[in-house]
């Protein structure tokens, strides 16, 4: 029978199968992504084959179906290991806030370049709206414009009022979409009003509590009931930019793409080499400089990570 993997606990996986029943299973075998050690074989999205046991009911996992994407991050325990996180999203939601807590433009981008990498469309969703005045709405405005301009969707909410939670339900209808966002965004709180029934708490995990741990946390993925599923990554801080080099980064930072072959240097950094068109686009104004100083701080933090 055929199935998509909807739960993970690293030894047992929930399969929802084509028959609409969900599995209990196991895996037989080795399931590996060629240049990468991981320290889990699948993640939630994957699509699987697999056999009933006659005695117990439960399933038993012998073939991964190819994944159309992935994305992984750096192992807590073993730092030459990577855990894949999610399999096969459609896209990828960032829910952001400018105040309380305020969400960096750091952060932002680095999920942003990440999307990229993985080749997942990225959508912006700001949440809290309702903590606007007007001067408030004008910055949201302009950082809105920040990332439109260079193609990202972004829409703005509030999880608390309910407001515009109908236009965010359009778009997650029959896709599979990864929500992410650091803590106090209020993507529990989006969740919940996305999925009454499903009743996540909210304001309990703290970015501090979560610093020492040291257990593996995986992604939930829940069916959402007009249609799609929605994935989960309670606890996880940050999608890392884990396996890629330095030298690509220009590639993930879209406005930059276009750019690259530009530079009078075909290895071109983008950090001070003469004729670069990255940083003359810069200084021209037609690359924000918040997002070049993003590219810089990820350049230089790979770097010396590498
Ligand atoms: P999470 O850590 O991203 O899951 O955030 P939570 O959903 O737990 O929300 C964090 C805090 O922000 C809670 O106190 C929520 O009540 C509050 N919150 C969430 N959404 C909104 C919103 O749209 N407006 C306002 N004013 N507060 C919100
Ligand atoms: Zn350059």
């Amino acid at each position: 029978m055929q199935g998509l993997v909807i739960k993970s606990t690293g030894s047992w996986y929930q399969v929802h199968a084509e028959d609409g029943e969900i599995y209990d299973c196991r895996i037989k075998g080795k399931f590996r992504i060629k240049g990468i050690q991981t320290t889990n074989p699948l993640a939630v999205g994957d699509q699987v084959d697999f056999e009933l046991e006659p005695n117990s009911g439960n399933g038993v996992i012998d073939k991964l179906h190819e994944r159309k994407n992935y994305i992984i991050r750096k192992s807590i325990n073993l730092s030459k290991q990577a855990q894949i996180i999610a399999a096969n999203m459609d896209q990828a939601f960032l829910v952001v806030t400018l105040a309380s807590p305020r969400t960096s433009m750091g952060f932002i981008d680095r999920f942003l370049a990440t999307a990229e990498a993985y080749g997942i469309p990225a959508v912006l969703i700001f949440n809290k709206l309702d903590l606007f005045n007007d001067a408030g709405l004008e910055i949201l405005e302009d950082y809105k414009a920040i990332y439109e301009n260079i193609g990202y969707p972004c829409y703005t909410v509030s999880a608390l009022e309910g407001t515009n939670i109908h236009i965010i339900e359009d778009l997650l209808k029959d896709k599979t979409t990864l929500f992410s966002g650091h803590s106090g965004v209020g993507k529990s709180s989006l969740i919940n009003a996305l999925m009454p029934d499903l009743d996540i708490k909210t304001g309990e995990v703290s970015e501090a509590s979560d610093k020492g741990q040291h257990t593996t946390t995986f992604a939930e993925m829940h069916e959402l009931p007009f249609g799609g599923y929605l994935i989960d990554t309670p606890g996880i801080r940050e999608l890392g930019i884990f396996d890629i080099r330095p030298e690509e980064l220009g590639h993930y930072f879209v406005e930059m793409r276009a750019l690259l072959n530009q530079c009078k240097f075909h290895n071109c950094r983008h950090v001070n080499e003469p004729g670069c068109a990255v940083i003359k686009a810069v200084e021209e104004g037609e690359i924000e400089l918040s997002r070049y100083e993003s590219y810089l701080s990820i350049y230089h933090g790979n770097e010396t990570r590498a």
